[in-house]
C-alpha cells in the first residue's frame, strides 16, 4: 500500500477537530487498507508502531532528526533550526526544508508504507554502540525517499509527535463502521480492547477473521488487561445503597499498581499505564517464584514498609525508590510488600467470576510469605458502623481509606463503575476527595522562586473531546525540593506554543505538552468564567474552577494524563458538594 494514501487522510484529518468528521476519515481510511496491514496502520496512526506495554522507543533525538532533514534538503543546519523556532513543529521545518530541497531527486519510487513501518521498526529495535548514527542514516534515508508532504508525518512520528487528536475509542467506532457497518459493535471491540490492550491485534482479527472470532477473545498470559477503576462516594451508608445492603471493604493502599503475568519462569509486571515495569522490582519477582503457582495474573498494590515493622509507609516512599540508580541499594534501603487484591486469570480466563469467588480462589491460592506478600485485608458487611469502623482501622495503618466492592461483580475490565468504590475520610467544608490534574501551563517564579516556576496550570480531561481543560492555578503546596523537581521533568515537556489539545482562556508563561499529573486539594469546586472546564454546563458562560487549591506532594507518575480527574467527574463533584451543602 501507497505511503501516499496514509498521508492525504492525515491531511483531511488535520484539518478538523470534530470527533464524527475524523471518524469518517479513519473510516475510509481503513476501506483503503488490505487486511493484512490494518493492524501497522492502527500503531502509525496513533504515532507508534507497536502497542504501548511493549514499551518500544523510536528514542531519536531532536537534533539528530535536524542534522538528518539538513543533510537530506542540502540546507544549513542553521537554517532548519530556524524553520523549526519558528514553526515549532518538527514535521512542518521538515516539509519546509525539502520543499526547498536543493539537489531535485530525479528518481523516486513511490514510498510504500510497509517499507516505512519495517525502517521505523528497525530504528526502534536499535541501541548500544554505534546504534545513533544507524539510526540517523535510516531517517536521512527515509527522507530522501520521500515527498515533502509524507515527510512531514515521517518526521512526527519519529519524534513522537504525530498528534491527530483521536482518542482509542474514534478508533473502534471507525473499525466498527469500517468493517461491521455498524457503530453498535464497538462495545464487542471494546471488551476486545480491554482485556487486551492492543488495538492492532483487535483490528487484524476483526478485519480477518471476523466479529464473531473477536467476540470469543478471551483474555491472555502477557497480554495486560485494563485495569477496573472506581467511582467515588461519600460515605458508608452510600457504599451499602450502592451494593444491596452487602459489600466488600478492603484496606485502600497507598502504593503502585501492578498486573502480575506469571508462566512457569516467565514473570512480567504491568503498571496501571500498562507499562512493562518488570525490572524495576527485582524483590517482587523473587517473592512471585516463590508463590509455586502458575498460568496466572494477578493485581496487587506494591507498598512500602518500615524495614522494623513491616508497617505501611506512604507513597513518596516508593518514590524515593524510584530514584535511585541502584536497585540493590533501592531494595535494601526501602523494602516493600505486595499486596495481592484480584485475581483475573489462573490456567483460563477469570474475569467472569463474580468478586466472591474470585476473592475465595486468591485465599486458596496464596501463602502469604515472609512479610513480602500479603492478602489486601477484606471484611464482608452489611453494617455502615462497621464499614466506619474498618476506615479508622485502615488509616490507623497507614492506608488511604477503603475501597469497597460490590460482591456479585465481574472484572469490569477498562471501566470506572460503582462495582468498586473508594471512600476516603469526609472533610467537612473541604471536597471529599483528591484531585489528579495534569499540567499544561507555568508561570515564572519571582524572589526566592526566581529562576523556577512559581505557579502551574491545570486542567482537567475532557474524555468526550479528548481535550484538557483548565480549572485551576495553583502556587501553594510546593516546596524548594518540589519545585527544582518540576523544573527539570517539565523540559522535556516544554512547547512553543499551547498545546492543540489544550483548551485555556488564561494565557501561561510557559505551555507543556498535556503528560504530568500532580495529586491536589481543595476546599470547593466553584463556578468562574475564566476556566474552561466543564464550560456552560452548569451555567452559561462559566466554567468550573477551584477554590484554594493545594498540592498535596504527590506527582502521579502512575497515571497517564488521560488517566487524570475528568470533567464529567469534576460534575460530579460538583453536584455532590452542592447536595452536601444544603443538607448541612
Ligand atoms: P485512584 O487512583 O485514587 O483512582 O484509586 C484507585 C487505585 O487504588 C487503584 O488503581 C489501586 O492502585 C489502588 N488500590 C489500593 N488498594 C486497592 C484495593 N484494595 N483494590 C483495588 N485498588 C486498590
Amino acid at each position: 500500500m501507497k505511503f501516499e494514501i496514509i498521508v492525504d487522510v492525515f491531511e483531511e484529518m488535520e484539518k478538523t477537530s470534530k470527533r464524527l468528521e475524523l471518524t469518517d476519515h479513519l473510516v475510509r481510511l481503513f476501506k483503503l487498507t488490505s487486511k493484512e496491514i490494518i493492524d501497522k496502520i492502527i500503531y502509525l496512526i496513533q504515532g507508534k508502531i507497536r502497542p504501548d506495554y511493549e514499551g518500544i522507543e523510536l528514542g531519536i533525538a531532536e537534533k539528530m532528526i535536524l542534522k538528518a532533514i539538513s543533510i537530506s534538503s542540502g540546507l544549513e543546519l542553521s537554517l532548519i533550526e530556524r524553520f523549526y523556532r519558528e514553526s515549532g513543529d518538527i514535521g512542518v521545518a521538515g516539509e519546509k526544508a525539502l520543499e526547498n530541497r536543493k539537489q531535485s531527486v530525479l528518481f523516486r519510487e513511490d514510498m510504500e508504507l510497509e517499507k516505512v513501518y519495517s525502517i521505523l521498526e528497525k530504528i526502534a529495535s536499535l541501541s548500544g554502540e554505534g546504534s545513533q548514527d544507524l539510526k540517523f542514516k535510516y531517517i536521512a534515508n527515509l527522507l530522501n525517499n520521500s515527498t515533502p508532504k509524507e515527510s512531514k508525518y515521517i518526521l512526527r512520528i519519529v519524534s513522537g509527535k504525530l498528534r491527530l487528536g483521536i482518542a482509542d475509542y474514534s478508533i473502534l467506532d471507525a473499525l466498527a463502521l469500517a468493517f461491521t457497518d455498524s457503530k453498535e459493535n464497538r462495545v464487542i471491540l471494546e471488551h476486545a480492547y480491554n482485556i487486551s490492550s492492543d488495538l492492532g491485534f483487535v483490528a487484524k482479527k476483526l478485519a480477518l477473521e471476523g466479529l464473531s472470532a473477536v467476540k470469543e477473545l478471551k483474555a491472555s498470559l502477557f497480554k495486560p488487561i485494563r485495569p477496573m477503576l472506581a467511582e467515588r462516594i461519600q460515605n458508608a451508608q452510600e457504599a451499602l445503597e450502592r451494593t444491596n445492603g452487602i459489600c466488600a471493604a478492603e484496606y485502600k493502599l497507598d502504593g503502585e499498581r501492578v498486573q502480575i503475568h506469571k508462566s512457569k519462569d516467565k514473570i512480567m509486571l504491568f503498571s496501571r499505564r500498562l507499562e512493562n515495569v518488570t525490572l524495576h522490582y527485582p524483590d517482587v519477582i523473587e517473592a512471585i517464584k516463590g508463590l509455586g503457582i502458575d498460568n496466572i495474573i494477578l493485581e496487587a498494590e506494591i507498598v512500602a514498609i518500615d524495614q522494623n515493622t513491616g508497617e505501611y509507609l506512604p507513597f513518596q516512599d516508593l518514590m524515593h525508590r524510584r530514584r535511585k540508580y541502584n536497585i540493590e541499594e533501592a531494595m535494601r534501603e526501602y523494602p516493600i510488600s505486595l499486596n495481592i487484591f484480584d485475581i483475573l486469570y489462573y490456567n483460563k480466563e477469570c474475569l467472569d467470576m463474580s468478586y466472591k469467588d474470585r476473592r475465595a480462589l486468591l485465599e486458596s491460592l496464596i501463602r502469604e510469605s515472609n512479610n513480602i506478600i500479603r492478602l489486601v485485608p477484606m471484611i464482608i458487611t452489611s453494617d455502615a458502623e462497621k464499614i466506619e469502623e474498618y476506615m479508622e482501622q485502615s488509616i490507623a495503618d497507614g492506608c488511604e481509606g477503603l475501597m469497597i466492592k460490590n460482591l456479585e461483580s465481574s472484572y469490569r475490565a477498562g471501566a470506572r463503575e460503582y462495582a468498586w468504590m473508594k471512600l476516603k475520610r469526609e472533610y467537612r467544608s473541604e471536597l471529599a476527595d483528591s484531585l489528579d490534574l495534569v499540567i499544561i501551563g507555568a508561570y515564572h517564579g519571582k524572589g526566592r522562586r526566581t529562576g523556577k516556576y512559581g505557579a502551574f496550570l491545570l486542567a482537567v480531561y475532557d474524555k468526550d473531546n479528548d481535550m484538557f481543560r483548565s480549572i485551576s492555578k495553583i502556587g501553594t503546596g510546593f516546596t524548594d525540593e518540589h519545585l527544582d523537581t518540576f523544573y527539570s521533568i517539565l523540559e522535556s515537556y516544554k512547547l512553543k506554543k499551547k498545546d492543540a489539545r489544550v483548551d485555556s482562556k488564561l494565557d501561561a508563561d510557559v505551555w507543556f505538552e498535556p503528560k504530568i499529573v500532580i495529586e491536589v486539594i481543595a476546599s470547593e469546586i466553584t463556578l468562574s468564567p475564566l476556566h474552561t472546564a466543564s464550560m456552560d454546563i452548569i451555567r452559561r458562560g462559566s466554567g468550573l474552577a477551584l477554590r484554594f487549591p493545594k498540592f498535596t506532594g504527590k506527582i502521579r507518575y502512575d497515571k497517564n494524563a488521560e488517566d487524570a480527574t475528568t470533567t464529567d467527574e469534576i460534575i460530579k463533584l460538583y453536584h455532590k458538594q452542592i447536595k452536601s451543602k444544603r443538607e448541612a
